[in-house]
């Protein structure tokens, strides 16, 4: 398949399958520099700003300064994670970092919905606070990209580089599929990046307040994700779950 411009609907496979090749970044460097050269202003980078999402900050800063960087503010997280982005932003000023906020505010959710939704329907939750304001950040766009690991979860095992996203009928871009956690945090080391202090607290994978706890060493990653309920990802990865959370207002 040629690399050029690659989008919904013309996608057939991932043109990237026989990286990475002896590149230190494990294609990353490679996949990013295309993806933007190729999509310009028309790609978009949801990061939750984890540990992966600022080394990924830091790769789109080397062949995109200027790249715009979504973050999806349900208005649940922590402050540390609002401190890192501030730190973020003074560590890259070109980069264009926009909060992305649900249509309803957490008063107009419980008011609708009844209070604390996500003790009792966190897909619903995640669905008007994070699904839906990530549509609207990637409406009119071809491309976005995530901080992805392949050894993260069984779901994420078979993740490409370059994806066909059907549940954002968009390109998804995956440019740290082969990386480990090891390399994640090597990278950060090496590069004197800043970070999420919960991460020294046991805490691998940050999200909302609500629904993050702090894991056992050696733990799966994303075990402190809504503890109790048979959920591990928050709809952005997994296939259309709006018809299952739609119409349950209180
Ligand atoms: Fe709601 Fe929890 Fe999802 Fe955040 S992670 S949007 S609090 S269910």
């Amino acid at each position: 398949m040629e690399r050029n411009l690659i989008t919904y609907d013309s996608f057939t496979d991932d043109p990237f399958k026989t990286l990475p090749a002896s590149d230190p970044t494990k294609g990353a460097l490679e996949v990013l520099d295309w993806a933007y050269r190729n999509y310009q202003e028309d790609i978009v980078y949801a990061c939750s700003f984890g540990v992966e999402g600022i080394v990924l900050i830091d790769l789109i800063a080397k062949v995109k300064p200027d790249a715009t960087i979504v973050f999806l503010d349900t208005g649940l997280h922590f402050q540390e994670t609002y401190d890192l982005i501030d730190k973020i932003k003074a560590r890259f000023p070109r980069l264009n970092i926009k909060m992305e906020t649900p249509e309803l505010t957490l008063e107009e959710q419980a008011e609708q919905y009844g209070s604390a939704l996500w003790k009792r329907q966190p897909d619903q939750c995640c669905y008007i606070r994070k699904v839906r304001p990530l549509e609207k950040a990637l409406s009119g766009t071809t491309a976005w990209v995530s901080g992805l690991r392949r050894e993260q979860s069984l779901s994420r095992s078979k993740t490409n580089f370059i994806n066909k996203d059907e549940r954002f009928k968009a390109i998804k871009v995956c440019p740290l599929i082969h990386w480990t956690w090891d390399d994640v945090w090597h990278y950060i080391e090496e590069n004197e990046l800043p970070y999420n202090p919960l991460h020294d607290q046991g805490f691998p994978s940050i999200g909302c307040i609500p629904c993050t706890n702090p894991v056992q060493e050696g733990s799966d990653s994303r075990a402190g994700r809504w503890v109790g309920f048979n959920k591990t990802e928050c709809g952005l990865h997994t296939p259309d779950s709006s018809e299952k959370v739609m119409n349950t207002e209180k």
